[in-house]
């Protein structure tokens, strides 16, 4: 039997196998392609398991469900990259996708895998296995209480790819048909407003809050570091728009990139926006750089900022979070200008029940330290 060592993916541990992969059977079992795009972005049928996954397979804290793998967006920072890449693992070690598939799935010619061959899980095959899922929810609800539900802790629920397949509209729709979770929802895309109609119900099922992702509303920033992704005028009128329609809505400022946008003048822009936008809370987190993702960011900034270049390498030489004293710092002052604009640090907000503060706390322990002030931001670390 095969020694499987244990990966840490994002939050999300995984088993990833050592040895080589072993043999597929020739073309059998293969995943459907069901698109092309000219640009070679391929969009590939994956028919899950499970969708839900449990707090205890994933140690966030929380039930997380993610409709696609990979995302077009392709943010040079996101961390989910590792996800993808086990995946395509995975399924080649379950001999569901031959070695030819594996060497497109792992290395298309001169593209980036994460945001060029994108998992789709189908729509019949998830409703199925929700219904699976929602069993073990709502069990662990009799015993513990309100259960807390993410979507789109790992990958973008609202990428292109939802506008075509629609499968968290189908998910979001099968959730009308429950009552009593905490279900937060990730975003950085406008299309999140297709479903303002089921998005409703939901709030009057649940206790649903919208986290739309937006780091800085500096346009040459967001083209520099994520120049895929929605441009923030248009994920600011989305948060308008939600609020605007009677759902909790605010922002996930995530991440906040050292020296870049964590000056003063970028999250008071950011936090003045917000609050016109009608956010009613706002989630800073730092960066964090797993190996894989100083690949893509590092060299981006020594290109466009490169007084800052050997920080960055000194701060994430020796680990994946930003350093300490720079989170304590970041968070204080973070906290300072929002509470300027008198906008909460929290989507839980107000809330009592201790279940909530433990799933929330676990879910933004994405980046678990914080930065803070007095007021040691990145420049002077
Ligand atoms: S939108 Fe989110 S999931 Fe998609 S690439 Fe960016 S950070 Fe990753």
């Amino acid at each position: 039997m095969r020694v499987l060592p244990l990966l840490r993916v994002g939050e999300v541990w995984v088993m990833r196998g050592t040895g080589s992969h072993r043999a597929t059977k020739g073309n059998g079992g293969a995943l459907p392609v069901l698109d092309r795009r000219r640009r070679g972005t391929k969009f590939v049928e994956l028919p899950p398991r499970s969708v839900i996954n449990s707090p205890e397979s994933t140690r966030m804290g929380f039930w997380s469900l993610n409709p696609y793998v990979g995302c077009e967006f392709g943010c040079t920072y996101c961390y989910a990259r590792y996800a993808h890449r086990y995946v395509v693992e995975r399924a080649h070690d379950d001999g569901r996708i031959t070695d030819v598939e594996f060497a497109d799935l792992q290395h298309p010619r001169g593209l980036e895998p994460f945001e060029h061959r994108i998992f789709v899980k189908s729509r019949d095959a998830v409703l199925s296995a929700l219904d699976r899922d929602l069993n073990r929810v709502r069990r662990r609800t009799t015993l513990d209480g309100p259960q807390s539900i993410v979507v789109g802790s790992g990958t973008d629920p609202y990428q292109p790819a939802e506008r075509q397949y629609q499968v968290t509209r189908t998910v979001l729709a099968r959730l009308r048909g429950e009552r009593g979770f905490r279900i937060g929802i990730i975003s950085k895309s406008p299309l999140v407003t297709r479903d303002i109609d089921i998005l409703r119900d939901l709030a009057r099922r649940h206790w649903l809050s919208v986290y739309v992702s937006l780091t800085c509303v500096d346009v040459r920033v967001i083209k520099i570091f994520e120049a895929r992704s929605p441009m923030p005028h248009a994920r600011l009128r989305a948060l308008e728009r939600l609020s605007g329609a009677g759902i909790r809505a605010g922002l996930i400022v995530a991440p906040i990139l050292p020296g870049i946008t964590d000056t003063v003048p970028q999250i008071d822009a950011l936090m003045r926006a917000a609050k016109a936008a009608g956010a009613q809370f706002v989630v800073p987190i730092p960066l964090r750089l797993y190996p894989d993702v100083q690949r893509r960011f590092l060299p981006l900034v020594e290109r466009h900022y490169p007084d800052l270049a050997s920080r960055y390498r000194t701060a994430y030489g020796s680990t994946w979070n930003a350093p300490e004293e720079y989170v304590t710092a970041l968070r204080q002052r973070f906290h300072r200008i929002a509470s300027i604009y008198g906008i909460p640090e929290s989507a839980a907000e107000g809330e009592e029940e201790a279940t909530h503060h433990a799933a929330r706390a676990a879910q933004l322990n994405l980046f678990a330290n914080w930065p803070g002030e007095e007021d040691g931001g990145f420049e002077r670390c």
